[in-house]
């Protein structure tokens, strides 16, 4: 197939050598905080009192605020207030909005979040422009009534989605939290509910021997190698990524947790030489997933808006990452919004590519969505 001309000479990233295996291999350091927080109300929870007790575990210092406003977490500049909040775990009770669901079409019928920011450093990372004040990582104490909460969203005689992924790295914060294993343990007892979450990290071990039920659905977050390695600091490298998966998608006999999984490939960004980039992954997938499994994949494109671009040139501002409004077609949302996506016939391109590799490698595995 003739390559993209538009995409060849984009300059999204810069090559640089082949990565030593030492790199390949490595394991997303386990994030430690220099900062913990807890307000008095989420100290009152009896799982914000878990949390307590697992970083102070941890051997992690705790300060426990006079009020339950979290002040103070600004720098002399946005540098600066990145770094800090980026070193910040705050444990709060989350607000009484967070009780009522947001539809978050097409990953699944209800957001829930169970903790907001997170401890990775992507280039182009979603949560840019849509946090409120620092990006310091807010986990929720009041977790268990925000579950019991999910079941008047569960809709009578069909499957309902519950997405906790949407602004937080659940299993890059759960070493501290323990959230994620909570939220596996009650979406296990839900017959008519499925928990869904992503993650670009690999310490999936605690999550094996969870009683899921079949009812979650573990993502991982995948990427071309050059875009994992150059764009997504702090994550786990794609090999233990993909070794992760690997364990979640064995079954219990094997030693796996047996859980339905998923690829998330995301954001898909046409770097040079993109088709041999995206079919090595796909294969390095299938070589990883050699045994029967539940697989689904969703498949993202790269997309910003003007805030999101503002902020993200200011918590980076020597990035690689394409951010040219030029190269790109408008798509306004029913508000009035815009973001910037790849032009129509180059999103044609790349969807085309993508559900023929896919298909080829994963016959019964089905695309859940492009976009
Ligand atoms: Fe942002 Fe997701 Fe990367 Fe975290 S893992 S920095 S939320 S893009």
């Amino acid at each position: 197939a003739p390559q993209l001309s538009l995409f060849d000479s984009l300059p999204v990233l810069t090559e640089t050598p082949a990565p030593q295996p030492s790199i390949l291999t490595r394991s997303a350091r386990v994030w430690l905080p220099k900062r913990v927080l807890f307000t008095p109300d989420a100290l009152e929870e009896e799982f914000g009192q878990q949390m307590f007790e697992r970083i102070s575990a941890a051997g992690l210092p705790i300060e426990i605020l006079k009020s339950n406003r979290l002040t103070g977490l600004r720098g002399a500049d946005e540098r600066e207030t990145y770094r800090n909040a980026k070193n910040t775990l705050a444990v709060v009770k989350a607000p009484p909005s967070a009780f009522r669901l947001q539809p978050i079409p097409p990953s699944a019928d209800w957001q829930m979040n169970l903790a907001e920011g997170c401890p990775a450093h992507c280039q182009y990372c979603y949560l840019a422009g849509s946090l409120q004040g620092p990006p310091v990582v807010r986990a929720y104490a009041n977790l268990p009534q925000m579950l019991q909460n999910t079941a008047q969203y569960e809709q009578p005689g069909k499957l309902t989605t519950f997405e906790v992924s949407c602004y937080t790295d659940v299993l890059g914060i759960e070493h501290l939290t323990g959230s994620l294993a909570e939220c596996i343990r009650y979406f296990g007892t839900r017959e008519g509910a499925q928990l869904r979450f992503v993650t670009k990290y690999d310490q999936v071990e605690p999550l094996l021997d969870l009683p899921h039920n079949g009812q979650v659905r573990a993502r991982i977050s995948l990427n071309a190698e050059p875009v994992t390695r150059r764009l997504e600091g702090g994550t786990a490298s794609l090999e233990a990524r993909l070794r992760a998966m690997r364990q979640l998608a064995l079954p219990r006999e094997q030693g796996g947790g047996g859980y339905r999984v998923g690829a998330v490939v995301a954001p898909i960004m046409p770097i040079p030489d993109w088709r041999d980039h995206y079919r090595h992954l796909l294969d390095r997938l299938a070589a990883t997933l050699d045994f029967e499994c539940d697989l689904t994949a969703e498949f993202i494109s790269h997309r910003f808006t003007p805030g999101s671009k503002d902020v993200l040139q200011q918590w980076y501002p020597n990035m690689s990452l394409d951010l040219d409004e030029s190269t790109r077609a408008q798509k306004r949302n029913k508000f009035g919004g815009v973001k910037y996506v790849y032009q129509p016939d180059d999103m044609r391109t790349l969807k085309q590519f993508f559900y023929e590799e896919w298909q080829q490698r994963f016959p019964q595995a089905p695309v859940l969505y492009w976009t």
